[in-house]
């Protein structure tokens, strides 16, 4: 095998196409070009800028170990007996050093190794600016360029950057288990605003029950006005498989309502506006940070501490203004 990460095949260009042609190599080297936040990257974007938009992308967030590896798994096998071929990225956006194997690894996921028709990647931020933000848009962007018909992107818990990024897909699962207190945390952390979908999984556990009940309430307090998407509760038992053919159908419904509503174009527009404005704000960061101690910022900052300048006349210097 030649190796992709030499010569010319290593060049955008032929990445690009390699991934194109379904091989997983080059499609792990361009997303690693993304984690690293490589200076390649604007010459890919703009090679698959033409490639994108096809793929339905499924957003999954819940606290860890509530069961959302699972349910990907038992999505991916679902959606492989459709012939859909399945891209999964699971993000851990709070721990940047982790980078590898989270899901990889997993047993679980293993009866997928050997099947083309899906590619398995967990990313990490490895600090770089701006962090996943802009990190996961960009990976989705390359999956869905290399032919991927449902791309799942799955994160680690329920703060805010997770909340960000799940929240960036077409349609967005929030699991829960019970006797975690799951929901309530849940509800705290915003997420009653951003599922489309809650799955209340491990229903063979008791407590389940109560779990839907406590979701049930607290969504009777959000106002549905009509023609508005109602995010229904899919109990599942993820290990046996059971609830996922019921999820199936749920996301299929979300997604002819997404399309119907025109809610798919105004998400699809925010998480590029999103995007554009996380790259913008990396690069400016990355251009007032250039040069420390000689940088216009560093004059400004000195003419600020003395008195001399006001903060916000210095900024709109800064900045052009
Ligand atoms: P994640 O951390 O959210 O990705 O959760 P995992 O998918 O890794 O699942 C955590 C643990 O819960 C594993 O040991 C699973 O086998 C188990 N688990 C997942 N789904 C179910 C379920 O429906 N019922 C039960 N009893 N256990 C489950």
């Amino acid at each position: 095998m030649t190796d992709i990460g030499r010569g010319s095949r290593g060049k955008p260009a032929a990445l690009v196409a390699a991934a194109r042609d379904g091989d997983p190599r080059a499609l792990a080297r361009l997303v690693s070009l993304v984690e690293n936040g490589s200076p390649q990257l604007r010459e890919v974007m703009k090679l698959i800028a033409p490639l994108t938009g096809r793929a339905r992308v499924i957003g999954l967030t819940g606290a860890p170990g509530v069961g959302k590896s699972t349910i990907t798994g038992a999505l991916v096998r679902a959606y492989r007996m459709q012939g859909l071929r399945v891209g999964v990225l699971a993000v851990d956006p709070t721990s940047p050093f982790t980078g590898g194997a989270l899901l990889g690894d997993r047993v679980r996921m293993q009866d997928h190794a050997t099947d083309s028709g899906v590619f398995i990647r967990s990313m990490a931020s490895r600090g770089h600016l701006g962090g996943l933000s802009w990190a996961a848009p960009q990976a989705l962007r390359i999956l869905d360029a290399a032919g991927f018909d449902v791309i799942m992107i799955e994160t680690v818990g329920v703060g805010q950057a997770e909340v960000a990024i799940a929240s960036a897909a077409d349609s967005t699962l929030v699991i829960v288990a019970p006797g975690m207190g799951d929901s309530i945390q849940a509800a705290k952390a915003g997420i009653l605003e951003i599922a489309d979908i809650f799955v209340v999984n491990k229903s063979d556990r008791p407590g389940a029950q109560e779990a839907i009940r406590d979701l049930r309430t607290m969504l009777a307090m959000v106002r549905h006005g009509p023609g508005e998407w109602k995010p229904p509760i899919v109990p599942a038992t993820a290990t046996a498989g059971e609830g996922i053919d019921d999820l199936v159908g749920r996301l299929n419904a979300h997604g002819a309502w997404l399309a119907e509503s025109g809610e798919l174009d105004r998400r699809r527009l925010a998480r590029a506006r999103e995007e554009v404005s996380a790259i913008a704000v990396a690069a400016l960061r990355e251009r007032l940070g250039a040069l420390p101690g000689e940088s216009q910022l560093e004059e400004l900052a000195g003419h600020v501490a003395s008195g001399e300048l006001d903060p916000y006349t210095a900024a709109d210097k800064l900045i052009g203004g």
